[in-house]
């Protein structure tokens, strides 16, 4: 017994000084990073504003309906019947930032405000403004945090992006990184097809985009979905594009449906992760978008330089490091802060530039 006990105090008192040696290590071995293009934040903490109800033409041009589907209730009822994985999951299970009525802060750093600057500020961790000034489809000088990751041998063909927008293989940079780009029009790359990419793939060649070679989100989250199970990627950047489509349009009642089966796109996948044993437990997803968009009258429809507001986004936070902090009512946060907070959730520092982005210290429990 006393051997026992004295091999047991041993043990013990060298795990205490092994774990205070360093920094706890994250329990998350995977992160899921998923954009909304343009979803303002007004939306995501007060739901559908009646207000803008007569901005729809084409969809929803039955006011009724859209009272009826989305105008119910105060803020807070109408927020959780906009996103109902959002408010009922991720702000009860994680963490949501930019609720600037309660005085939670998130803002882009470019003075850009639109979507290659911002998708270039988040993936890479640093606004470029001086280079980054266009949505053309110029290859990115700037590596990304997933461009990183996948040079390192532990992440090495195990991350991987899915975008609706067709510009994501160059703000990737694809022919530098070689990460795999299924954007735009892009079908499923064989050979070892799985029936769902036969049938995603038929239907995107028979499927017009309303929105050009941007394709709709279904297509790519069913893309994204399919390339999971099969390949087990420990990080995957899912970009979706509906919510800035039919903003643009002046389609209000659209715009809101939009969100709203992306909110359902996000509780199957985190269903699927939470039911896959690699990922269950041991994934972060962090939502959050590239740019806001405008605030008054026909203001909400656009964002740029010029639009006030447009550079307030939202970021949320669900996963095993995440304590359950539920949505901030205070603090300054940044979206050049989301590549090194992706990085450090895997245990990895990422600062490439003395501009980059800090981790952010409560998503991995620090104060
Ligand atoms: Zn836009």
């Amino acid at each position: 017994m006393h051997l026992f006990t004295g091999l047991l105090t041993t043990g013990l008192a060298a795990l205490a000084l092994a774990s205070a040696a360093q920094t706890p290590k994250p329990r998350t071995e995977n992160v899921v990073l998923v954009t909304l293009d343009g979803m303002r934040w007004q939306e995501v903490f007060g739901g559908a504003d009646s207000a803008l109800f007569r901005q729809s033409k084409y969809y929803y041009a039955d006011r009724k309906a859209l009272q009826k589907d989305f105008g119910q209730g105060t803020p807070e009822q109408r927020r959780q019947v906009l996103l109902p994985f959002l408010w009922g999951t991720v702000v009860r299970q994680g963490q949501l930032y930019g609720n600037r009525d309660a005085g939670s802060l998130v803002n882009v750093t470019n003075t850009m405000r639109f979507s290659y600057p911002g998708y270039n500020e988040l993936l890479t961790g640093a606004a470029d403004d001086a280079r980054i000034h266009s949505n053309d489809p110029l290859d990115n000088p700037n590596a990304s945090v997933l461009e990183v990751l996948n040079k390192q041998p532990a992440f090495r063909g195990r991350v991987a992006a899915f975008g609706s927008w067709e510009a994501f293989p160059y703000i990737l940079n694809e022919k530098r990184s070689g990460l795999p780009v299924n954007a735009g029009q892009r079908l499923a790359p064989g050979p070892g097809l799985t029936p769902g990419e036969q049938l995603l793939n038929q239907l995107e060649v028979a499927t017009p985009s309303p929105f050009g070679e941007e394709r709709l989100d279904a297509l790519t989250y069913g893309f994204a979905l399919e390339y999971l199970k099969k390949k087990k990627p420990r990080v995957l950047y899912l970009s979706f594009g509906d919510t800035d489509d039919f903003a643009h349009a002046g389609e209000y009642g659209a715009y809101l449906h939009a969100a709203q089966y992306t909110d359902t796109f996000l509780r199957q996948l985190w269903e699927y992760l939470q039911a896959d044993p690699q990922y269950r437990g041991k994934t972060t997803l962090l939502v959050t978008t590239d740019h806001g968009r405008g605030v008054a009258g026909t203001q909400w429809q656009t964002h740029g330089r010029d639009v006030a507001g447009a550079d307030q986004i939202w970021l949320a936070a669900l996963g095993p490091d995440t304590p359950a902090t539920g949505m901030a009512t205070t603090g300054q946060l940044y979206q050049n802060q989301v590549a090194a907070t992706l990085a450090r959730l895997l245990g990895q520092a990422y600062a490439p530039t003395p501009a980059t982005g800090k981790p952010i210290g409560p998503v991995m429990g620090a104060k």
